[in-house]
């Protein structure tokens, strides 16, 4: 495995959002993810590069394929792995996220991947533990390797995000995968539409720079060279949102018609888990245009590359 590409920002010690992290330093992400991919292609889908390490995974919020993948990108590269079972711990007795992490670094763990329902919970983390912070997905706010895979995807497919145009469709204000995109694809030369309905909306998202938002989902899919679905966060809406699940749909789902208005070799994509036939049609889904497998299968090979980013190579 070839080291990190060489830049010349310095390396931020967490993953908790973009703030802190240059186009220069993403793109070296992206690139390494190349040789991870190549790892896992190997009949032996090992390299030693984390050693002797720990990686802990803390989820408060339920998950599938984000913890899988962080589990296996860590051991893929040697690493032990912690698993700590939120639900099954004390902090369903009202253990504070601080005394919990505090409990955990006495185990010597060299880095921790994080999902928590409040905002700013990875935050808290990297300050009480003093090590490495992946952000998993902190409340409705970021979700950092979930839009590094998408860029990925869409990077494979069309060689680069210069000049790129993609479309996010759904439930906008609920969606820490629409921010973070938001934040991403622009830094990486990409522009972003957010669509959905006014409500689900947030207006402060169209001051970020390459982004812009409307409520029609013709307009928005127009000349995109991606289409990313949102699940509606249920688990997040406190009602008045919606008129109805079945008027959403008709509007907003992601189907073979409205790709008809995206470039010719637009591609579909969908952070998981689906609601089909709700925000996409099982024929979007499954069709030539989508490329949902491949942000899985690319989801592994990102978070090696963040995990060997964050761990490999500091002083
Ligand atoms: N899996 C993504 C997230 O954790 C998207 C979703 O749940 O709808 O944010």
């Amino acid at each position: 495995m070839s080291a990190a590409t060489t830049t010349t920002s310095a390396r931020p010690r967490h993953l908790l959002d973009f703030t802190e992290w240059s186009p220069e330093r993403l793109n070296a992400i992206l690139d390494n993810a190349d040789t991870m991919l190549q790892v896992l292609d190997r009949p032996v889908k090992k390299v030693p590069a984390l050693q002797g390490m720990t990686v802990c995974t803390a989820f408060f919020e339920s998950s599938t394929r984000t913890r899988t993948s962080f589990e296996l990108a860590a051991r893929r590269m040697s690493a032990d792995v912690m698993t700590f079972a939120a639900g099954a711990s004390s902090a369903s007795k009202g253990e504070s996220l601080r005394d919990t992490v505090e409990v955990l670094t006495q185990y010597k763990v060299d880095a921790y991947i994080v999902r928590h329902h409040a905002a700013g919970a990875a935050h808290l983390v990297a300050r009480y533990s003093g090590k490495p912070v992946i952000n998993a997905g902190d409340g409705r706010r970021a979700h950092p390797t979930q839009a590094l895979l998408d860029a990925y995807t869409i990077r494979q497919e069309f060689g680069s995000l210069e000049g790129k145009t993609v479309a996010i469709l759904g439930d906008v204000r609920h969606s820490r995968v629409a921010r973070s995109n938001a934040e991403l694809l622009p830094k990486l030369g990409a522009k972003v539409v957010l669509c959905g309905p006014a409500t689900l909306l947030p207006a402060e998202l169209g001051t970020l720079p390459g982004v812009t938002l409307t409520s029609d989902p013709q307009a928005a899919v127009r000349g995109a060279h991606a289409v990313m679905a949102l699940r509606l966060q249920q688990e997040r809406m406190g009602g008045g949102f919606l008129g109805s699940l079945q008027e959403y749909a008709d509007t907003y789902q992601v189907n073979e018609g409205l790709m008809q208005e995206a470039e010719s070799g637009a591609i579909v994509l969908h952070p998981g888990p689906m609601n089909r036939d709700v925000e996409i049609s099982h024929e979007a889904a499954d069709g030539p245009r989508s490329r949902i497998l491949k942000q899985v299968e690319n989801g592994q090979a990102i978070r090696m590359s963040v995990l060997y980013h964050l761990l490999v190579g500091r002083e």
